[in-house]
């Protein structure tokens, strides 16, 4: 594979070995189950570098996005699609309400990497068009059939640029594409002059990521790309793009779900399970961001 030679966002030169993970794995040796939204390998990634000048953390290698989203359209994932309601509930209000704070606009909605499509099922009420893109052939399939949601089974770079959409969401993407630069260009070509984006993305930069170094759980497999708040922001001038909005992004979880999460990340399995414990607490790590942004 060949090195990437430059930034992906600031087109510096000065690429330092610069490892996220504690375990390496090779792009090659990916499958589509290291995909899994519910996957809980923490510590493992892909080999990064870090840029001398804006710190981005990217791939060492030019990644090949067909072979990438050839990953995710494998993807299957019931543990996820059981659970996708109750975990995106909150985070969904929080999502309708930046909406509604930042732009009066009601005319089309785009989703990039809609999901299970449950926020797009709640949106579709407040939109005269909404469109939603992703991936994974399992996710558009429970989509049609939960919410009789029609999605668009493909990756962001086949999206027709013939329509313009008046907001656009894409919440956890960035991190996983073979390119930022080239993703948020695509989001520029694709948003209305006057519409407004809404992009999250963890911060490597957070309080949680520095205390648990190696083993912060947003270090995963399928996550190619760790931004802080200075990197972003170069992100957001190198294509066109200026901040309006920044808050932390939040998930509320069945207590089950976070007790099985802290067991696999402290013993590496999961000695109780208290499926039981049903009832949601809201899980705010501050290591997460969630960005309202317009064209310059
Ligand atoms: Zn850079």
């Amino acid at each position: 594979m060949q090195e990437m030679d430059k930034c992906d966002i600031c087109g510096c030169d000065e690429l330092l070995n610069y490892s996220m993970g504690k375990d390496i794995i090779r792009f090659e040796e990916l499958t589509s189950a290291n995909f899994k939204v519910t996957d809980k390998d923490y510590g493992r990634c892909i080999e990064t570098v870090k840029c001398r000048n804006c710190g981005l953390i990217q791939p060492k290698y030019i990644l090949d996005s067909r072979n990438l989203i050839k990953l995710y359209a494998n993807v299957d994932d019931e543990s996820y699609l059981a659970t996708s309601d109750i975990r995106g509930r909150s985070n969904y209000r929080q999502v309708i309400k930046l909406i509604d704070k930042c732009t009066k606009n009601r005319g089309s909605l785009l989703e990039i990497g809609a999901g299970s499509g449950g926020l797009l099922d709640i949106l579709k009420h407040q939109f005269n068009h909404i469109h939603g893109v992703e991936p994974s052939k399992k996710f558009c399939q429970f989509a049609k059939e939960r919410y009789g949601l029609v999605l668009d089974n493909i990756g962001y770079e086949d999206i027709s640029e013939n329509r313009k959409y008046d907001v656009i969401l894409a919440l956890d993407v960035i991190e996983h594409v073979a390119s930022v630069r080239h993703f948020m260009y695509k989001v520029f070509q694709l948003l209305t002059d006057d519409g407004i984006a809404i992009v999250s993305t963890p911060n490597k930069n957070s309080l949680a990521a520095r205390l648990l170094g190696k083993k912060w759980w947003h270090i995963r497999s399928p996550h190619l790309y760790y931004l802080d708040k200075k990197s972003f922001n170069a992100l957001m001038d190198a294509a066109g793009f200026k901040i309006i909005r920044r808050a932390f992004f939040y998930w509320t979880f069945p207590m089950s779900y976070l007790i099985d999460c802290l067991q696999k990340l402290l013993f590496k399995k999961s000695y109780i399970s208290l499926d039981k414990l049903t009832f949601r607490v809201k899980l705010n790590t501050f290591d997460s961001w969630v960005y309202v942004i317009c064209k310059t």
